[in-house]
């Protein structure tokens, strides 16, 4: 008598009509297009994976939190964060619709100028700035914003072989409720060090304080955060007025809007719990407007703005490559995008659907990535529909950080396009093949073969 071979047996829960905390049952999403273009017919034409833009997305949103800030304060300007996402389509969109560059390393600089922002229109931000690069955006008229004394020196010294007063602006680090604190950039302004560096470049007599500059840092939900640093900054230059005669021309309250992503620690939705971005705008423009500036002396808005613009005008779409019972009985699924061009799967639960729910039970379901690294998990936990190989899912939102942050581990990097207003597609950024990553190396002769 033959025996069947053992089976370990699976107990799958399934979701079907039972409500959640909110009480509302799973709900089934899927998407087929983006601004009307078909998503599979994406993928057949430039393969998988694919990273997804929409211009009209983005656009609108730019528009969006502009008129959030220009209907309550009357002057201001926004900077593009470069590294939020440097791809030359995406900071032409923004330059179009009116913003400076925000750069943060020399290399950035560079991508700006040659994206043909006049370098008076350049943030120069960051801990690094190497003395050419330094020079020439102080020759050049950009806002340097010094970091440090060290910095500040190197400053001085530049504006001395000048010859001629040049403006700078301070990056300032506070305790703005936000943890952890952003205190490793700029002058402390809690324990004295912002009011003694201002001093120090006041009688050094070659810099002259243009602005101040505050970044809180990323993410941030807390639009109060925001008002009590305009409040902070907008004092100290109204102190620094008094002091030294001459008015602070720019106040710059950076970036670090939070998006509509959910972070993994968070229970609603991001499209739930983060605030408006005229929450944002109302607690920096209440705080400046009420600081007591004289009208003819209201510092210019100076905001760089990253996230909370791009994000969610960028989705991955991407392929099931495998199906996979976990040795504890859970449902996997294996897609052929992973953390290395995934970057924000560690702080995101990204949105996972699939582009075409062919019905079926809804089941808990790991999404890994395709690399042979235990951390490439997309998503720990999320009711997916069963997938056949082959078939697509959408990740979003994916357009801040994940471009800029990719890299080519084990895998090479992904084409990028474009969908336009008119939806018309362009490919923005080719996939990469193996001689984008090996032309930089150099094989000594002795290894060579002949
Ligand atoms: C990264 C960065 C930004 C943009 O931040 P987001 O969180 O993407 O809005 C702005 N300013 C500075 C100085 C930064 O380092």
């Amino acid at each position: 008598m033959s025996h069947m071979p053992y089976v370990k047996p699976t107990i799958i829960q399934h979701i079907n009509s039972l409500a959640n905390k909110h009480g509302r049952g799973p709900s089934r999403h899927s998407l087929e297009r983006i601004d009307g273009v078909s998503l599979t017919e994406l993928l057949e034409r430039f393969g998988s994976p694919l990273f997804v833009f929409s211009e009209r997305r983005l656009r609108q949103r730019v528009r969006e939190v502009r008129r959030a800030f220009d209907l309550r304060y009357p002057k201001v300007q926004f900077a593009w964060s470069y590294k939020t996402n440097y791809l030359d389509a995406i900071c032409m969109v923004m330059h179009d619709e009116g913003a400076w560059a925000e750069v943060v390393s020399e290399v950035e600089y560079e991508l700006a100028l040659r994206n043909g922002v006049p370098p008076t229109q350049i943030l120069f931000n960051g801990p690094y700035k190497p003395l050419p690069a330094l020079k020439n955006a102080l020759a050049d008229g950009s806002k340097v914003h010094l970091d440090h004394y060290d910095e500040l020196y190197a400053a001085e010294q530049i504006a001395r072989e000048l010859g001629r007063k040049v403006p700078v602006t301070l990056r300032l680090n506070m305790d703005t409720g936000v943890h952890p604190r952003w205190d490793r950039f700029g002058f402390n302004l809690d324990n004295g060090e912002a009011l003694s560096a201002i001093r120090r470049l006041h009688a050094g007599g070659h810099l002259e304080l243009e602005g101040l500059h505050c970044h809180v840092g990323t993410f941030i939900l807390d639009p109060q955060a925001y008002g009590r640093a305009a409040a902070r900054l907008a004092q100290l230059a109204i102190d620094v007025r008094r002091e030294t005669g001459v008015p602070v021309r720019t106040l710059d309250l950076g970036g670090g809007f939070a998006s509509r992503a959910t972070l993994h620690a968070q229970y609603a939705p991001g499209t739930d719990s983060t605030p408006p971005v005229d929450d944002y705008a109302e607690a920096i423009a209440d705080a400046l407007l009420s600081a007591g500036f004289p009208p003819d002396e209201l510092p210019t808005l100076l905001l760089e703005t990253g996230r909370s613009m791009v994000d969610e005008s960028g989705s991955l779409i991407t392929r099931v490559v495998a199906n996979k019972r976990l040795a504890n009985g859970a449902r996997s699924v294996v897609i052929d995008a992973g953390v290395n061009v995934l970057f924000t799967s560690f702080w995101y639960r990204h949105d996972v659907l699939p582009v075409v729910d062919r019905g079926g039970m809804l089941e808990d379901t790991v999404v890994y990535g395709p690399l042979c690294m235990n951390i490439d998990v997309v998503r720990p936990s999320v009711l997916l529909p069963p997938l056949e190989i082959g078939d697509a899912l959408v990740v979003r939102p994916v357009g801040a950080y994940n471009v800029t942050q990719s890299m080519q581990f084990i895998r090479l990097r992904p084409a990028m396009i474009m969908i336009g207003r008119d939806g018309e597609v362009d490919l923005i950024r080719r996939a990469e093949e193996l001689d984008d990553v090996k032309r930089a190396e150099h094989l000594p002769a002795r290894f060579r073969k002949s």
